[in-house]
């Protein structure tokens, strides 16, 4: 299994991978066998599995797909890594991502665009886009992703694949190179909600090694699967619904409500009064906690060092503008001036009163309905280079799944059709599923009755 889609990926040309050693798997591969014939096997063990490039990891380059971490490699596993392996999954290599899981199309990777296996002349989505653009095509049946703001869920929805952003706090953020902590939310991608269910029954667990990590108590997350949706109330947001929708987006997914409706479920007309709020509210917040995070690489203590400098200022300087690319930078810039002394107040203390209500509205929602439904992205995926010189574009795509994330809600997106026209019906449709909080369970029973 592992030989086989290690013969897939190097024929592909999709740029999805950016490590990978061979002989590692292949010796990790013999392992899973011997455990196999030990009969001490889990359900995954012997399954090849991928990471994201933001995991660290002891045997291969972890990256972040910066410049700046090139050639580092950590001296442990991040926790993710370490459970899936102790499951007997066996590592392919890691995955391509936007620098810093910044960004929603995967161009913002120092390494390169990642190819949309449907369509190469399309992005695959980001930041998690070589984990998707990996699924799709094939290259493995299961990979890890992160969702800060809809990295899992968005390039799912452009590569027609499963991604499952857990509930806040559920997947340990230890050696996840950090973005913005309150954010950062590792989870599982790959063909099917039971598979992702599988993974999620592996990666899920309370880590003293990250300090957000929440205690749930274990369970099976497809123990639901096959329940039936008769009665189940699917609140339909009118804020996701409305201009700036594509019309062949709002069709597939209406089309998918409507199936819904088949299997037994009623529609409830629901209001997220804040969703256009998200988009600066997250602005804020996500900027202000990466430059924070982003201080650690100063040339000293990881990563690249320039080559030449005059004094220690310097170095710190040169180090990160040689090191970062541009949108990190422009993170870091917004994010140091929304904390600075006079702004705190009026940006970030105010986006974190929002952030709040956000989470309220959520909240007043799920008092009508037992999840809700509706579009993940406003488009489908969008031609490389069509808009990479403008950030703000980049940004207001974000729109459906920021609020999610900044509420730490479950959110999901499963493939429902494809794009229509000449162009776009090559590019697939996803649909999101948001869950109240610990709700992973309903979402891939949801998901699962769908599929
Ligand atoms: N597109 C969003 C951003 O650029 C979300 C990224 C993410 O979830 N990592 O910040």
């Amino acid at each position: 299994l592992a030989q086989h889609f290690l013969d897939r990926i190097a024929a592909s040309d999709l740029n999805a991978f950016l490590h990978v050693d061979t002989a590692l798997t292949l010796e990790q591969a013999a392992a899973a066998d011997a455990r196999i014939a030990a009969g001490t096997a889990t359900a995954l063990t012997g399954i090849p599995i991928a990471h994201k490039d933001i995991f660290v990891t002891r045997n291969l380059r972890s990256t972040a797909g910066s410049h700046m971490l090139e050639n580092y490699v950590s001296p442990f596993d991040a926790t993710v890594v370490d459970k899936l392996a102790q499951a007997g999954m066996v590592t392919l290599g890691k995955l391509n991502c936007d620098e810093f899981a910044m960004g929603s199309s995967n161009e913002n990777s120092y390494f390169g665009p990642v190819r949309n296996p449907w369509d190469k002349s399309a992005v695959p989505g980001g930041s998690s886009g070589g984990s998707a653009a990996a699924i799709a095509a094939r290259l493995a049946p299961a990979v890890t992703g992160t969702d800060t703001g809809g990295s899992i869920r968005q390039p799912a929805s452009f590569c027609g694949i499963t991604g499952i952003k857990p509930t806040y706090g559920s997947v340990s953020r230890y050696g996840m190179i950090a973005f913005a902590s309150s954010l950062d939310q590792g989870g599982p991608m790959a063909q099917t909600a039971e598979d992702c269910g599988l993974l999620l029954n592996a990666m899920v667990g309370f880590d003293d090694k990250d300090s957000t990590s929440l205690e749930r108590q274990p369970e099976d997350f497809n123990r639901d699967l096959h329940q039936s949706l008769q009665g189940l109330r699917i609140g339909v947001p009118k804020e996701f619904f409305g201009t700036g929708l594509a019309p062949d987006v709002e069709q597939a997914v209406r089309a998918a409500l409507d199936q819904y409706v088949k299997l037994g479920a009623t529609l409830v007309d629901i209001s997220l009064p804040k969703t256009e709020l998200s988009i600066p509210v997250y602005y804020v917040i996500a900027p202000a906690e990466a430059s924070s995070n982003l201080s650690r690489f100063d040339g000293v203590r990881y990563g690249h060092r320039a080559a030449s400098y005059t004094d220690l200022d310097d170095m710190y300087r040169q180090s990160r503008t040689e090191g970062f690319g541009a949108e990190v930078k422009r993170r870091i810039l917004v994010g140091a001036y929304v904390l600075s002394h006079g702004y705190y107040d009026a940006y970030y203390l105010q986006a974190q009163k929002i952030r709040r209500l956000i989470a309220q509205d959520f909240a007043a929602a799920f008092e009508q309905c037992d999840v809700i439904m509706g579009p993940v992205a406003p488009t489908v995926a969008w031609d490389i280079g069509a808009q990479s010189d403008d950030p703000l574009a980049n940004y207001l795509a974000d729109i459906f799944t920021l609020s999610t994330s900044l509420a730490g809600l479950p959110g999901m997106s499963i493939p429902c059709g494809f794009g229509q026209g000449e162009k776009n019906a090559r590019r697939p449709v996803g649909l999101q599923l948001i869950g109240n909080y610990f709700a992973e369970a309903k979402l891939l029973n949801i998901a699962h009755q769908y599929q």
